[in-house]
C-alpha cells in the first residue's frame, strides 16, 4: 500500500467534513452564504493541518454549477473536475518550486482574462512565502487591483516571511494544530469506514506522533496498517514509532521531582534494554511537562488526554512546582536539540535526567529540622558558611552562597486536583512566616550548618517524601538557579529578559555573583551597548532570584569563553554539519548523485528540528 493513500482518499471535500478548524469553517461559510467574499485569502498554519484542503473546498464553493454557497453539490461537472485536479480555472502553484519572477509573471499575465469554465478564476499559491521579492511585487500589483472574477487563495507555513503589503491585502486565517483527541477520532472514523480492526490506544499513539497534522497522522496510519498486516494494534504501533518506554516517563519524572537519582538511573538502564528511541523519550518528557504545567493552572486543559495519562499528569502536577516544570522543560528542549551530538543517545538522556535532578528546587522536607535562631533576623551581617557534603556539586555550593540573599518562599497547599495558586507560589513571604507542617521558611541570613547540610544529600530526601507528598504539601517553589559561570548558558533564558537586553546578556559571560554585585564579562562592543537602561533591567531580573537588586558590573575582555549566544551558534553549526554528513551518507541521496552525476548544493542543507535522528 503506498503512502498518502488514506490521506488523499479521505481528504475532506466539504466544510462539514473538515477536521477541526471550527473558527475558519464558521467565518468562511458565513461569508459564502451572505455573499461577502474577499478577493484574497491567506491560510497559515503548520504542515498538514488543512490549508490547501480548505482552499480547494473554497474553490468548489465558488464554482459549483449550482451557485456560490458553503455547500457545493459535489456531483456537478465543476465539483468533479476540482476533485480530479482537472479544473481549468483552478490554478495551483507550489511557490516552493516556482520562485522565479518570470514564472509568477507568466501566471499573473492572464489574470485579466475571464475564467474559461467557472464563475471565478481561483489562484491557489501554496507556500507563498517562498516567492522571491520580485514575484511578490508582481503578485502585489494584481492584489492592488484585482479583477472581479479572480480569487487568490494563499497558503503558507511561515506568514512572517510575507511582506506586510501582501498581508494587508489578504483576509488571514490561522489554522491550528489539531489536538490528539481530534486526530484519534478521525483515525477511528477512517478505520471504521475502511472496515479495519484496531485498538484505541494504538490510535492515540498515532495521533500524538502526528503532532497536530492530519496528513502526517494519516500517513502514519497507512504505515501502521502495512506494518500490522491490515490491523492497527498498540504493540505494533509502539514498535513502529520507536515509542518503547514512553509509558515509563511519568514514573521517571516523578523520580526526577523527588530527586531519586539512583532510581532514575536504574529505570533508564531497564529502558535501554528495549533499545528505545531516545529522542522520542525526550519529546515524551517535554510533552508530559507541558501537560503538567497546563494541569496546574487549568484542569480542563488536559481533557484531551487518555484517562491513564490524565491521572499521571495530575500526580505530577502535585509533585512539581510551576517554576521547576519551566526549568525542566527548558532543559528538555536543549536536550532534544543536542541529543544527536552526543556520543550515544543513552548517555545524553542520562545527563539530561541528572541535570534536571541537580537543578530541582529544594523541597519543603529538606528544610525540616532547621533550627531558627530568633535573633538571626536582626543579624544581617552573619554570612553563611557552606559546608558541602560529599555529594555536593559546585552548583549546590553556589546555591548556598546565594541563600543569604534569596527571598524564601514557602510551599503552598494544593487543592485536590492539583491547582496550585501561582500567585502565592511566586510571592516571597515575610521572614519567619511558615505555612503548614512540612514547609518552613528559613530567613536566608540565618543559615546554619545544619541548614547547609540539608540542601545537599539527595538520599535524605526520600525520607520525607511520603509525608510531604501524602499530605499534599507542595515543594518549596524557589527555583534552584545557581548562577555559576558553568550554568550561565542554560540560565540566562530563565531570567525573563527580552529584546535587546536579552540579546546583550546572551553575549556575556558570568564572572561572579555575590550579595551586592553581578559581574559580567563581554567584549568592548557589547559593553558599550549595555547602557544604564539595560543594566537596570538585568538587575531587576536578578533581583527576582536574589531578593534585592544587585549592581551590574561589566568587564571588558579581549578573549571571551563560551557565551549563551556562542553556545547556541556552536550547537547550531554542529547540527548543520551533522545534517550535511547524514545527508551525504544517505543511501538514497548517494544513489541519486551517482546515477545522475548530480552535485549537492550543501549550502541549502538545513537541519530540521526533530528530524536529525531519522
Ligand atoms: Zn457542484
Amino acid at each position: 500500500m503506498s503512502q498518502q493513500v488514506l490521506a488523499r482518499k479521505w481528504r475532506p471535500t466539504t466544510f462539514d467534513k473538515l477536521i477541526g478548524q471550527e473558527h475558519v469553517r464558521k467565518a468562511l461559510t458565513h461569508a459564502l452564504d451572505s455573499g461577502r467574499l474577499h478577493h484574497a485569502y491567506l491560510f497559515s498554519g503548520t504542515r498538514g493541518v488543512g490549508k490547501t484542503t480548505i482552499a480547494r473546498i473554497l474553490a468548489r464553493c465558488l464554482n459549483c454549477d449550482h451557485g456560490v454557497s458553503s455547500t457545493p453539490c459535489g456531483d456537478c461537472s465543476t465539483c468533479c473536475a476540482i476533485s480530479d485536479n482537472r479544473f481549468v480555472d483552478l490554478l495551483e502553484v507550489d511557490a516552493a518550486s516556482r520562485t522565479k519572477v518570470e514564472d509568477t509573471r507568466e501566471l499573473l499575465d492572464n489574470v485579466s482574462y475571464a475564467p474559461s469554465h467557472g464563475r471565478f478564476k481561483v489562484y491557489l499559491i501554496d507556500e507563498v512565502h517562498m516567492l522571491s521579492t520580485h514575484s511578490f511585487n508582481a503578485l502585489l500589483k494584481t492584489l492592488e487591483e484585482p479583477p472581479a472574477h479572480v480569487v487568490f487563495l494563499l497558503a503558507t507555513t511561515d506568514p512572517q516571511k510575507l511582506p506586510p503589503t501582501v498581508l494587508s491585502r489578504c483576509l488571514q486565517f490561522h489554522l491550528r494544530d489539531l489536538s490528539p483527541d481530534i486526530l484519534a477520532s478521525h483515525l477511528e472514523y477512517v478505520l471504521d469506514e475502511e472496515n479495519l480492526s484496531f485498538e484505541k490506544d494504538a490510535l492515540w499513539h498515532l495521533a500524538k506522533a502526528g503532532r497536530g497534522s492530519v496528513r502526517d497522522s494519516m500517513t502514519l496510519l497507512d504505515q501502521a496498517i502495512a506494518h500490522g498486516a491490515g490491523s492497527v494494534l498498540t504493540d505494533n504501533v509502539v514498535e513502529m514509532l520507536g515509542a518503547q518506554g514512553v509509558s515509563e516517563i511519568p514514573m521517571l519524572l516523578a523520580e526526577i521531582a523527588r530527586g531519586e537519582a539512583s532510581e532514575a538511573i536504574t529505570r533508564i538502564n531497564q529502558l535501554s534494554n528495549g533499545s528505545p528511541d531516545w529522542m522520542a523519550l525526550v519529546s515524551g518528557i517535554q510533552e508530559m511537562l507541558h501537560q503538567t504545567a497546563i494541569a496546574q493552572v487549568a484542569d480542563q486543559g488536559i481533557n484531551h488526554l487518555s484517562p491513564n495519562e490524565k491521572e499521571a499528569v495530575r500526580d505530577l502536577a502535585n509533585l512539581m512546582s510551576p517554576e521547576f516544570i519551566q526549568l525542566a522543560y527548558q532543559f528538555s528542549l536543549t536536550g532534544y536539540r543536542d541529543l544527536p551530538l552526543a556520543v550515544d543517545g543513552r548517555s545524553a538522556f542520562e545527563m539530561l535526567v541528572l541535570r534536571m535532578i541537580a537543578f530541582r528546587p529544594a523541597q519543603a522536607g529538606e528544610m525540616i529540622g532547621t533550627p531558627q535562631s530568633p535573633q538571626a533576623g536582626s543579624n544581617p551581617n552573619q554570612k553563611p558558611e557552606p559546608e558541602p557534603s560529599k555529594s555536593d556539586s559546585i552548583i549546590q555550593e553556589n546555591v548556598m552562597k546565594f541563600r543569604s540573599s534569596h527571598p524564601q518562599t514557602t510551599s503552598t497547599d494544593k487543592n485536590p486536583i492539583g491547582e496550585p495558586n501561582i500567585e502565592k507560589n511566586s510571592m516571597p513571604l515575610p521572614k519567619n512566616q511558615s505555612k503548614g507542617a512540612a514547609s518552613v521558611s528559613v530567613p536566608g541570613d540565618t543559615i546554619s550548618e545544619s541548614d547547609s547540610m540539608m540542601l545537599s544529600p539527595v538520599e535524605k530526601i526520600s525520607d520525607v517524601d511520603a509525608s510531604t507528598v501524602d499530605s499534599g504539601k507542595q515543594y518549596e517553589s524557589r527555583l534552584r538557579l545557581s548562577f555559576t559561570p558553568e550554568s550561565w548558558i542554560f540560565e540566562t533564558s530563565l531570567l525573563g529578559l527580552q529584546g535587546m537586553t536579552a540579546s546583550l546578556v546572551n553575549q556575556t559571560e558570568l564572572v561572579s555573583v555575590n550579595k551586592d554585585e553581578v559581574v559580567l564579562a563581554s567584549n568592548s562592543h557589547t559593553e558599550g551597548l549595555l547602557n544604564e537602561l539595560h543594566r537596570r533591567r538585568i538587575s531587576e531580573a536578578f533581583s527576582k532570584h536574589l531578593g534585592h537588586a544587585p549592581k551590574i558590573v561589566v568587564e571588558i575582555r579581549e578573549m571571551l569563553g563560551e557565551t549563551p549566544e556562542s553556545h547556541r551558534a556552536r550547537i547550531e553549526s554542529e547540527r548543520l554539519e551533522l545534517a550535511k554528513k547524514k545527508f551525504g551518507e544517505d543511501s538514497f541521496v548517494r544513489a541519486l548523485t551517482e546515477r545522475f552525476n548530480a552535485s549537492i548544493p550543501t549550502e541549502t542543507i538545513q537541519p530540521r528540528d526533530g528530524d536529525n535522528h531519522v
